[in-house]
């Protein structure tokens, strides 16, 4: 029997920074070690989705391949036999997938989506595939029969909706497609993943985002390491005169302590200083160091392994994948049965 699908991706329309690495491409590569073996590993570039919001469309071929590089300098095992890592418009069988999910989903649920509701208040005209994200993701996971899908928790609904459709459509059809686990199990299943929160440093009131328009609060990954002991340097924290981890009063230092134990620091030694710069001093030390190794471990990426398992791993998708959408094409009336 085939092992169940563990789907995770990593959207490709930005730098990524600190908080992508704590909080996406760490859990990724632990993901992979914690389940390879047991579990199947479908790990893409969702880079169809990247500009549901508008993108400089110029990058996005370049950042998309390295974003590949950077799971690979964080640690991704590329000669682990369960894991697949792919680019969504690779498989085209995604595109044509959610053409046909399209009619069976409705506009009320789609309007729902928090996501959704979120993104389209920060912009002045709201494209229709920022309306139909969801649905290219339903399409995303329905084509593997993942079982899991580990996400934030502003992406939970889009799981429970691929469900919905699945369920809706093995109704009409008989037995259809394989359903992704339900909300509860979904969330219980991420809770085992350490999601870190990695706050701005200018502003620790909100998290690590690469649309900050200054970027003085964000660490890059590409930063060099010298210009990011500086911004750590310089944090925001605050003028109660005592380390301690409590968000609602401290987030700056209770950020600087997360990232600090986040890059194998023991923060201990800090808790009840009275001074902030020992900590500081310290956290820009360890960042500087992670940013050091990390970068020279991007140099000493295969690229030529990395190509050849890229491809290896589309091939086999496509015909995963190809396989799930002429079942659904003979249903829907599309092909011969
Ligand atoms: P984004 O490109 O902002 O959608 O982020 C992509 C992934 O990185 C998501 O899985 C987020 O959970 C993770 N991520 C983004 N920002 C942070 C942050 N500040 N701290 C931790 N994780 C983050």
């Amino acid at each position: 029997m085939s092992k169940k699908v563990i789907l995770t991706g990593l959207r490709a329309n930005n730098d990524l920074h600190l908080g992508n690495y704590l909080g996406a491409l760490l859990p990724m590569v632990e993901l992979q070690k914690k389940y390879a073996g047991q579990y199947q590993i479908n790990l893409f570039v969702p880079d169809l989705h990247s500009f549901t919001t508008p993108i400089d469309h110029s990058k996005l071929y370049e950042q998309t391949m390295h974003n590949l590089k950077l799971f690979v300098a964080a640690g991704l095992d590329l000669d682990d036999q369960d894991t697949f890592i792919y680019r969504q418009s690779y498989i085209p069988a995604h595109s044509e997938l959610t053409v046909i999910l399209n009619s069976f989903t409705y506009m009320g649920e789609l309007s729902r989506m928090t996501q959704f509701k979120e993104k389209s208040e920060k912009q002045d005209s709201v494209s229709a595939g920022l309306f139909d994200y969801p649905v290219l993701m339903a399409a995303d996971i329905l084509l593997y029969g993942a079982k899991y899908v580990p996400v934030g928790a502003d992406q939970t609904q889009h799981v429970e909706l691929a469900r919905d459709i699945a369920i809706r459509m093995n109704n009409k059809f008989g037995d259809l497609f394989a359903l992704p686990e339900p909300e509860k199990e979904q969330i219980a299943f991420a809770h085992q993943q350490t999601r870190l929160r990695i706050r701005d440093l200018a502003d620790p009131t909100k998290k690590m985002n690469k649309s900050d328009d200054s970027g003085k609060g964000v660490i890059f990954l590409g930063d060099s390491p010298e210009e990011a002991a500086k911004k750590v340097m310089s944090a925001t924290t605050d003028s109660l005169g005592k380390v301690a981890h409590d968000y609602e009063k401290q987030p700056g230092i209770s950020n600087l302590l997360d990232i600090y134990e986040a890059l194998g620091g023991d923060t201990k030694e800090f808790i009840g200083n009275e001074q902030y710069g020992p900590l500081k001093q310290a956290v820009a030390v360890k960042v500087k160091e992670f940013l050091t190794h990390f970068q020279s471990r991007q140099t000493k990426v295969d690229q030529v392994k990395l190509t050849a398992q890229l491809e290896s791993s589309e091939k086999a998708m496509n015909n995963t994948a190809g396989a799930t959408l002429l079942k659904v094409q003979k249903v829907v009336g599309l092909r011969a049965k």
